[in-house]
């Protein structure tokens, strides 16, 4: 009885560790859950995710550096071949834009809120440089470039993905002034960034308290 729990308990494990890919929540839509390591080098457990249109996919935000980008990049490969169309940043904080620089090298369009391009800009080479202060090595950060957001906007923008219409919209003064919310109305998914957070306290440095409690 023992070694077949002890057995059960192992396929358990093994189930568990598999999570670490992407998650399916509808045909096309998949969530990239962060880790329960919360740790600097893994993106302080920062959650991604992507749909995937008729034309090609649409990756919601980056993680922390191009390693973590390339290991978001590596588990996408393995659902769809497709080209990646577009990058959503819901907001620049490090652990969500810092991997832009994996996927702009593809020719993926970078999209954010003008206000969190704007403090993208301006703190963006500072942080990388000082990546220390963030409890990062340089080899965490080897290799990762700032890449700015070269589409963005003040209110709402749609992006037809063919078949999948997604919505992008701002949810702010909250989080960062220019947070955004990606909405699906097809299927009623959203991704909300770092606007709710479970299990953490918020980062609030960037943050509007009045704004954030009247967003959510
Ligand atoms: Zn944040």
């Amino acid at each position: 009885m023992k070694l077949l729990l002890l057995f059960v308990a192992l396929v358990l494990l093994t189930a568990q560790t598999a999570f670490a890919d992407l998650t399916r929540l509808s045909e096309n839509v998949y969530s990239y859950v962060g880790e329960k390591d919360a740790s600097p080098s893994h993106s302080f457990a920062a959650n991604a995710g992507i749909v995937i249109g008729r034309d090609g996919v649409l990756v919601v935000d980056t993680l922390i550096s191009a390693r973590e980008g390339q290991r978001f990049l590596a588990d996408i490969r393995k659902i769809t071949k497709k080209p990646i169309k577009y990058v959503v940043n819901t907001h620049t904080h490090l652990d969500h834009a810092f991997g832009n620089c994996v996927f702009a090298e593809l020719g993926a369009t970078v999209i954010s809120h003008s206000a969190d391009k704007e403090l993208l800009a301006k703190v963006g080479e500072g942080i990388l440089k000082n990546a220390d202060n963030f409890g990062l090595k340089p080899e965490d950060m080897a290799g990762t470039t700032i890449v700015l957001p070269s589409v963005y906007f003040s209110d709402r923008l749609t992006i037809d993905l063919g078949g999948e219409t997604v919505e992008l919209i701002r949810v702010a003064p909250s989080h960062t002034e220019g947070s955004v919310v990606v909405w699906l109305p097809q299927e009623k998914i959203l991704f909300s960034g770092d606007i709710l957070f479970t299990d953490f306290h918020p980062f609030m440095a960037d943050g509007d308290l009045a704004g954030w409690g009247k967003t959510i």
